[in-house]
């Protein structure tokens, strides 16, 4: 059985109190609820340790939204996948379409930041999906496939297995518009086709693809009863306890 996964992607939202607060509300949301999925929250670098400090590990993981595709040194500003690891996060969130679209992350660039991030200990989750034009032109499928095996397929099987996907049609993020149940369905399904014929149907088959773009508790369930779809990232509506938490009771 594939993992199920539901993960906040907050983005640059809530200073370090208010995120704290949010955590542990859906800690405490959490403790009273039998749920069916692993929950992860993707925050703000400032925030890792104390949200991991007010949250229980076996209810959510945590996760960083980027690491640096350099070791150390004198790269001011960035954060290396040691250090995320170190402040105990279990996750970090690469290839976001906006980081692709604004800090210019390349599959080579992403390439190095998941061999780090695997090399630490890190469940990359990896974010794929086209932009409109390319979908309007009937390009998606190309475009989704040159970034998995641009980003990801110089990782031998065992490493592959330990990354999660996660398609996110550009034109879906952040915008109200999602992807329909047959988009989804239709394009994690070429995921796993694409996965199968370089690493072989066992590793296809283990690998969770998640769907992000204006995911929200009214579409989660059609979303996820998809037999390709594992799950969901999350941005808007996972910074709200009560949104968020009817997309993890959606499983
Ligand atoms: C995201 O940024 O990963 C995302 C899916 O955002 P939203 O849910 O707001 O579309």
């Amino acid at each position: 059985m594939r993992k199920k996964i539901v993960a906040g992607n907050w983005k640059m939202n809530k200073t370090l109190q208010e995120g704290v607060a949010l955590a542990s509300e859906l800690n405490d949301a959490l403790k009273v609820e039998t749920v069916k999925c692993d929950v992860v929250i993707c925050v703000p670098a400032t925030h890792i340790v104390s949200v991991v400090n007010s949250v229980s590990a076996d209810k959510i993981g945590v996760g960083a939204q980027n690491s640096a595709d350099k070791v150390s040194g004198a790269y001011t500003g960035e954060i290396s996948a040691a250090m995320v690891k170190s402040t105990g996060a279990g996750y970090v969130i690469l290839g976001h379409s906006e980081r692709r679209a604004y800090y210019g992350e390349t599959d080579a660039i992403l390439k190095t930041k998941t061999d780090l991030a695997l090399e630490n200990g890190l469940t990359p989750i990896f974010c794929i999906g086209e932009v409109l034009e390319e979908r309007q032109s009937e390009k998606h499928f190309d475009v989704v496939k040159s970034q998995i095996v641009n980003g990801l397929f110089h990782l031998s099987a065992d490493d592959f297995k330990k990354v999660v996907l996660a398609y996110e049609p550009v034109w879906a993020i952040g915008t109200g518009v999602t992807a329909s149940k047959e988009q989804a369905q239709e394009m994690h399904a070429f995921i796993r086709t694409v996965l199968a014929e370089k690493y072989g149907q066992d590793v296809a088959q283990e690998i969770s693809i998640l769907y992000g773009g204006s995911c929200n508790p009214k579409n989660a369930a059609e979303l996820f009863a998809n037999p390709d779809v594992d799950g969901g990232l999350i941005g808007g509506a996972a910074l709200k306890v009560e949104d968020f938490m009817a997309i993890i009771k959606a499983w």
